[in-house]
């Protein structure tokens, strides 16, 4: 069972203080929604977490299952099962989709996977994600739509199955079959493996599909507001002024 524990961090992106002392705990089996307004510092968190070199980290600590995350580089946290699935996946022209899962696969394992079953694999959860056959084949992201890129995302987390899978914004951009899609998929993976999840997302539609156990708002670089499933509706029926007027938040 693997824990990830944040205390007190501080991130600044060109010496400019983004996140100013999150605490936060995800255990297995939960699923933490991070809501919030625009510009607020959720791409941050998730982007320090999972390692990003944009962000410096100049204050607290991150753990997870005991280790020290701050101190691994980007492909160590992976491959002590960190996923982040991205608001705004890269488009790496001249890297085939499944080269470069199969890669990133490998790059996790004692032993490289068969080619059958890593097709047999890839094949399967591009089916699952309704996506089609051909994308294995195509360079990666390069000339996808944005929902075919969100989708994709979601293709990597099946089969990389990491023990905490953040996603940012996955939600945005997908039509309302996609939408069901992608959250089957999130939800059938969580009830399968032990997993924890960290969601960021604005929309009820999806966060109502997934079932957080956990809802915070994220607003001037800290986390503000905990609560569950009814902060989900009273944010979807009333916004965010009343967090800004709560905690003395300048708008
Ligand atoms: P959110 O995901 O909550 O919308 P972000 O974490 O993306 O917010 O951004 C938080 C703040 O950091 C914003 O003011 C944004 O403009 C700034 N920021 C994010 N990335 C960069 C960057 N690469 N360069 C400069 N500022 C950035
Ligand atoms: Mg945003
Ligand atoms: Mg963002």
């Amino acid at each position: 069972m693997a824990k990830l524990i944040i205390k007190d961090l501080h991130v600044q992106i060109n010496e400019k203080e983004i996140l100013k002392g999150i605490n936060l705990e995800v255990d297995t089996h939960e699923i933490h929604a991070i809501m919030g307004p625009n510009g607020q510092g959720k791409s941050t968190l998730l982007s320090a977490i999972m390692g990003d070199p944009k962000f410096t980290v100049t204050k607290g600590s991150i753990t997870f299952d005991g280790k020290d995350v701050l101190a691994m580089s980007v492909d160590e946290r992976s491959r002590v099962g960190i996923f982040l699935g991205m608001q705004y996946p890269a488009e790496i022209p001249g890297v085939n989709n499944s080269d470069f899962m199969r890669a990133a696969m490998n790059a996790r394992l004692e032993k490289p996977i068969s080619l059958f079953k890593f097709i047999k694999e890839m094949e399967g959860a591009i089916e699952d994600l309704g996506l089609q056959s051909e994308m294995a084949h195509r360079n990666l992201n390069e000339g996808f739509s944005g929902g075919e890129k969100k989708r994709n995302e979601i293709v990597q987390m099946k089969l990389l199955k990491p023990s905490l899978a953040m996603l940012d914004e996955i939600d945005s951009g997908l039509d309302v079959d996609a939408l069901q899609i992608v959250a089957n998929a999130v939800y059938e993976l969580f009830n399968s493996q032990d997993l924890s999840l960290l969601i960021v997302s604005h929309y009820e539609r999806f966060l109502d599909l997934i079932k957080p156990t956990h809802v915070h708002v994220l607003l001037d670089g800290k986390i503000q507001e905990t609560g569950g499933y009814e902060l989900i509706k009273k944010i979807d029926t009333e916004g965010y002024d009343w967090v800004y007027d709560k905690y003395g938040v300048e708008k």
